[in-house]
């Protein structure tokens, strides 16, 4: 497995594959079960794989974790090797943003509640780093996780108005053996914040048997998602129930939803959500 820490690497690597297949998979590293479930993908479903580990930081909002964001580049490396990536890029942030960079990738309506509304400019950060990944890796397919849905659904936007001709597949969330959404973020959790976030999954679960038993009705929807994350230690930012291709509220029952959380336990924002009526696959 190579490791590319510089732009001109990278655009080489390709070069040197031109007629192979790459999967490319974004991180920020520290990389747990739910990246490697996508690595694992990649692998499967390419000639080659690449791994992109960078820590954005166009994507922290002033107040966020960009400096204590965890990173643990040697365990990334030899998970990544494990797995059977060809390749991957660790580009320093001035790489990625040489000296007067000043070009974003603004993304549109998708991108402007929920996440986009808690997080301004996040998702331009998002935009604007995958962009510059696509160029540079040139992938065939690149893999997001369904964690991060409104990601999801804003890379594909993005890839598909601005033409850049890379597939963009979501993978489902893998969890923990409890429920709990894996993410870098969780650790931060103590013992006990754990015990609390987990109302999260437990949450959208119960939502998801409302469905299966045929409500359909939002505001019950949303309610019951609401009562049930109401624990000591959660303090809830949203609960939305929102179309699953627009990520518009929605406020007549539908036929297919995405319901999606945010809170905050402890010193973590945790995020998290269930796709109701529709297969992951169909979201394009
Ligand atoms: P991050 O390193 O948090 O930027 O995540 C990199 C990619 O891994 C994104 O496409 C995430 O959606 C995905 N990812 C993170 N956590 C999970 C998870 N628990 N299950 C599936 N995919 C995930």
């Amino acid at each position: 497995m190579k490791v590319l820490r510089s732009v001109a690497d990278a655009r080489a690597f390709r070069a040197a594959s031109a007629n192979a297949t790459i999967g490319l998979v974004p991180t920020m590293g520290a990389l747990h079960a739910g990246h490697a479930s996508l690595v694992e993908r990649a692998v499967g479903e390419n000639d080659l794989a690449v791994v992109s580990i960078f820590v954005n930081p166009t994507q922290f909002g002033p107040t966020e974790d960009f400096a204590a964001y965890p990173r643990d580049e040697s365990a990334d490396l030899a998970l990544c090797e494990r797995l059977g990536a060809t390749m991957v890029f660790a580009p320093s942030v001035g790489e990625l943003y040489p000296a007067g960079d000043a070009t974003w990738v603004q993304p549109g309506p998708v991108a402007a509640r929920l996440e986009g509304a808690a997080r301004p400019g996040h998702f331009a950060g998002v935009a604007t780093v995958v962009t510059k990944l696509f160029a540079i890796v040139r992938p065939d397919v690149a893999y997001f996780g369904q964690k991060d849905f409104q990601q999801l659904r804003v890379i594909q936007t993005v890839a598909r108005d601005l033409r850049l001709g890379v597939g963009i597949a979501g993978c489902p969330t893998v969890r923990d053996g409890d429920g709990l959404a894996m993410s870098s973020r969780n650790r931060y959790l103590s013992t006990e914040e754990r015990r609390s976030a987990l109302a999260l999954s437990r949450a959208l679960l119960a939502a998801k048997d409302d469905w299966s038993r045929g409500e359909r009705d939002p505001a019950k929807l949303r309610d019951r998602v609401q009562r049930d994350t109401a624990v000591p230690g959660v303090t809830l930012e949203y609960v939305s129930v929102a179309d699953p291709l627009t990520l518009d509220e929605i406020e007549a029952p539908a036929e297919r939803a995405v319901i999606s959380v945010a809170a905050r336990v402890g010193k973590a924002r945790l995020i998290d959500n269930v796709l109701l009526g529709m297969a992951l696959e169909e979201v394009a």
